[in-house]
């Protein structure tokens, strides 16, 4: 070892480049949030939970055309279509499987309506086989429970396109 390494042992130089760095950060503004008290901001364009909407009349936005299904690249969507006694097309089965689901967000951007969405929702999980299995049901109650928060967002995110 030569007489610089030496000096350069002797006195931890390493160790104090190190601790240069650690205190540089000890004053700086703190980054980290105390989550669940404290989030983060989110775009109006975070896709989380699914859900489907209705009109403020209280009628499903969704006909039915299945384009979400045929766009859906994991092949998430489930659904079976039937005629009601006024001639109007609607879902008689709408399932989306999470455990399938990559968010990438192509159901939303496929249908005409504004019938299903992603939510700004990402706190929800699953215990049992079956949990993250969104029957049309759960998804109309998601959106029934959300839709202000959808409706605005919907409105923010069409300012910037
Ligand atoms: S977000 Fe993408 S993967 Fe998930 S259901 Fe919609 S289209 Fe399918
Ligand atoms: S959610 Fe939209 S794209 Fe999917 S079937 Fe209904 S209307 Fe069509």
């Amino acid at each position: 070892m030569g007489a610089r390494d030496s000096f350069f042992s002797l006195f931890l130089w390493e160790l104090l480049q190190g601790m240069k760095v650690t205190g540089r950060h000890l004053f700086s503004r703190k980054l980290t949030v105390q989550y669940p008290e404290e989030k983060t901001p989110q775009s109006p364009r975070f896709r989380g939970l699914h859900a489907l909407r209705r009109y403020p009349n209280g009628e499903e936005r969704c006909i039915a055309c299945k384009l979400c299904e045929a766009v859906c690249p994991a092949m998430a969507i489930t659904i079976e279509a039937g005629q009601r006694d006024d001639g109007s097309r609607r879902t008689t089965r709408y399932d989306i499987d999470l455990t399938k689901c990559i968010f990438c967000g192509f159901c939303e951007e496929a249908c005409p309506v504004d019938a299903v969405v992603e939510t700004r929702i990402f706190e929800y999980h699953g215990e049992a086989r079956g949990d993250l299995y969104y029957t049309k049901q759960m998804l109309l109650a998601v959106g029934e429970r959300y839709e202000a928060q959808i409706a605005a967002d919907k409105a923010q995110d069409a300012k910037y396109r």
